[in-house]
């Protein structure tokens, strides 16, 4: 296998859980028109942990976007537990999403109007699940949260609230989650913490880490970790 081959394959047999191949994606319109991704191909094995780095405006949050769905690329293929993107309109990609992949972003993004166990039991309604607020309050207890089942993020710490953003997240537990930096709003200390939950979740749950961090010493926590420069992978 060359260089180029290696760099974009999991380090782990098995089919891979999410492949990208050939992903193309420009932003923006007219003159801010911004070509973002440029030919990307990343296959990430089930159970895998990968550190996505790379400068900022190197497209790292926008590929994690294209991996959830959230944008469509305007080439290439993005396949994730055996399911083509390509052959889902919006609907079917919100609901598999929903299914299938968590994620939590930097700024926690929890609904202020909602307490943590219902920031956590919405998602749970919406898949149809029965016992949405015990499921709830069980995965906040996972956390660490079980004394602050009926706070509101107002009255939460930021270190909690990212808690609760992942306790959201895996509630349904999907296949992968998408974590783009999140320890990057909270100071070291807490930082620190959230990234030991992460892993310890990831290893009791076996889900498919793919985390987008500026901190070297998280990224080389990650089984792997690809770089990316300028809406390519580096060395790629
Ligand atoms: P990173 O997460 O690595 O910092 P991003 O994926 O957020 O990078 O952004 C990559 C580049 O794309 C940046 O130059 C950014 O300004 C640009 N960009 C991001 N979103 C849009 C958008 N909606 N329209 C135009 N340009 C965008
Ligand atoms: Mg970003």
């Amino acid at each position: 296998m060359d260089t180029l081959t290696a760099l974009s394959q999991p380090a782990t047999a098995g089919s891979p859980v999410i492949s990208l191949s050939g992903i193309d994606l420009s932003l923006g319109r007219g003159a801010a028109k911004v070509h973002i991704l440029k030919g990307i191909d990343l296959h990430v094995a089930p159970g895998e942990t990968v550190g996505l780095i790379g400068p900022s405006g190197s497209g790292k949050s926008t590929l994690l976007m294209v991996m959830a769905g959230l944008e469509r690329p305007d080439a290439g293929e993005v396949v994730v537990q055996g399911t083509s993107f390509n052959a889902l309109d919006e609907d079917g990609l919100a609901r598999f999403r929903g299914r299938e992949i968590g994620i939590v972003f930097q700024s926690f993004h929890l609904i202020p109007t909602m307490t943590a166990l219902e920031n956590v039991a919405v998602p749970l309604e919406l898949a149809g699940k029965k016992d949405a607020a015990e499921r709830a309050a069980r995965e906040l207890q996972a956390v660490g949260l079980g004394e602050r089942l009926h706070h509101y993020p107002a009255e939460l710490s930021g270190g909690e609230q990212q808690r609760v953003a992942l306790a959201r997240a895996l509630a349904p537990d999907p296949a992968i989650l998408l974590a783009d930096e999140p320890t990057g709003n909270l100071d070291e200390a807490t930082g620190k913490q959230i990234a030991d939950l992460l892993f310890d979740l990831h290893k009791a749950r076996g889900t498919t880490l793919v985390l987008v961090t500026h901190d070297a010493t998280l990224a080389q926590r990650c089984g792997r970790t690809v770089k990316l420069r300028s809406g390519h992978i580096d060395g790629a």
